[in-house]
């Protein structure tokens, strides 16, 4: 079984990783807006990766014992100034979200719960990897400043993700 205050906090994370997908998909829509169909597909990566990532928190607690509750999802923003200033939020997020997991695991230790620790070490890779690859496009969109070639340039180069698993 798994204590009440990890249950809740799990759940609450399953609701941060949904949240994030929401996010993804509003920032899709705006790059779709935009004719970017290379950040669009992008983001639609991203946000699949995080419907993923509150699965893998859903179908743990469920084999833990535990009650998966879901709640309501806030509602993302839909505009954006820029790609810049798009990337630069993704890139906060994943940072944000990154310190939810930190929380995470401080909780487990609180609670001594070695089995949830251990489920969200590939969590903590997972940020790493998430905070890099934001950020990398972060300083790509600042390097390019306003050129409308360099821009397609990396709409080319985010065409070319795929989905992994
Ligand atoms: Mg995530």
């Amino acid at each position: 079984m798994i204590s009440q205050k990890i249950e809740k906090a799990l759940n609450n994370q399953i609701n941060e990783e949904i949240f994030s997908y929401y996010l993804y998909l509003s920032m899709q829509a705006y790059f779709e807006h935009q004719s970017l169909s290379g950040f669009a597909n992008w983001m639609n990566l991203q946000a699949r990766e995080e419907q993923e990532h509150a699965m893998r928190i859903f179908r743990y607690l469920i084999d833990r014992g535990g009650k998966v509750e879901l709640e309501k999802i806030e509602k993302p923003k839909s505009d954006w100034n820029s790609p810049l200033n798009a990337f630069e939020e993704a890139y906060e997020h994943e940072q944000h979200i990154t310190s939810k997991i930190n929380e995470l695991i401080d909780l487990t230790t609180e609670e001594n719960d070695k089995a949830t620790a251990q489920m969200l070490d590939w969590f903590v890779e997972e940020q790493v990897e998430e905070e890099a690859t934001t950020e990398e496009i972060v300083c790509k969109l600042n390097l390019i400043g306003e050129s409308g070639s360099g821009l397609l340039a990396i709409d080319r180069q985010l065409d070319q993700r795929e989905l992994t698993d």
